[in-house]
C-alpha cells in the first residue's frame, strides 16, 4: 500500500489540461448559430455506425453533452433515417453493414446530406487506408453511398464534427 501511495505521489496528475473555455465556447456558439441561420429550422441527424471501433461514436456522443449541447440548439439525433435530414456515418463500411447503409440512405428523405466521419469513414490517414475492399470491409463510406462532406481524424473532435455538419448544410444551401 505504501509503495502504491509513493508511486501515486511520484507520478502526479497525467490527464490532459482542460481546454480554454472562453475561445471554445465562442466557437461552439458561432457554429450552432450558423447552422440555425442557414437551415432556418431544426436539423435532424441519423447516426450510422457502419463498422467503427466506437471511438468516433464517443466523440459524436459528446455533441449532446451539456458542454456542446447540440440538442439545446435545435440539432437533434433521431432513431430513424425516415425522420432525418442528414446521415452521419462512421466506418469503415463492413460487408455486414453495406446493405443496411444503402437502405438507410434510400429511406432518408430528399435532400439528404451525408457526412463521413473519421479516417476509416473517409478512407484517409494511416488507419483509413488499411480498410480497402477485403474479406470483411467494403471500404470508405463513399464506396457505398454518395458523401457530401468528410470529417477526417482518428477520432475527429466534437468541434471538427460540428464544422463538418455546418459545411454539409452550407453546401446544400448554395
Ligand atoms: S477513425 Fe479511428 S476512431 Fe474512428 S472508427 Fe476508425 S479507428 Fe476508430
Amino acid at each position: 500500500m505504501l509503495a502504491l501511495l509513493k508511486r501515486i505521489a511520484k507520478t502526479g496528475i497525467v490527464s490532459e489540461p482542460t481546454p480554454e473555455v472562453g475561445d471554445m465556447r465562442r466557437e461552439i456558439d458561432r457554429l450552432q448559430d450558423e447552422v440555425l441561420r442557414i437551415l432556418g429550422r431544426a436539423l435532424t441527424i441519423r447516426e450510422v455506425d457502419a463498422g467503427s471501433c466506437n471511438a468516433c461514436e464517443l466523440e459524436i456522443h459528446a455533441l449532446n453533452n451539456p458542454y456542446y449541447n447540440l440538442e439545446g440548439r435545435g440539432i437533434k439525433f433521431v432513431a430513424s433515417p425516415r425522420h432525418a435530414d442528414m446521415l452521419l456515418v462512421t466506418g469503415p463500411v463492413t460487408k455486414n453493414m453495406e446493405n443496411a447503409l444503402k437502405i438507410a440512405y434510400e429511406c432518408t428523405p430528399d435532400p439528404k446530406l451525408v457526412v463521413a466521419v473519421g479516417d476509416c469513414g473517409c478512407g484517409c490517414g494511416e488507419i483509413g487506408r488499411l480498410f480497402g475492399p477485403n474479406y470483411a470491409t467494403v471500404g470508405p463510406v463513399e464506396a457505398v453511398i454518395p458523401v457530401d462532406v468528410k470529417v477526417p481524424g482518428c477520432p475527429p473532435t466534437p468541434i471538427d464534427l460540428m464544422r463538418g455538419i455546418l459545411a454539409a448544410v452550407a453546401k446544400n444551401r448554395r
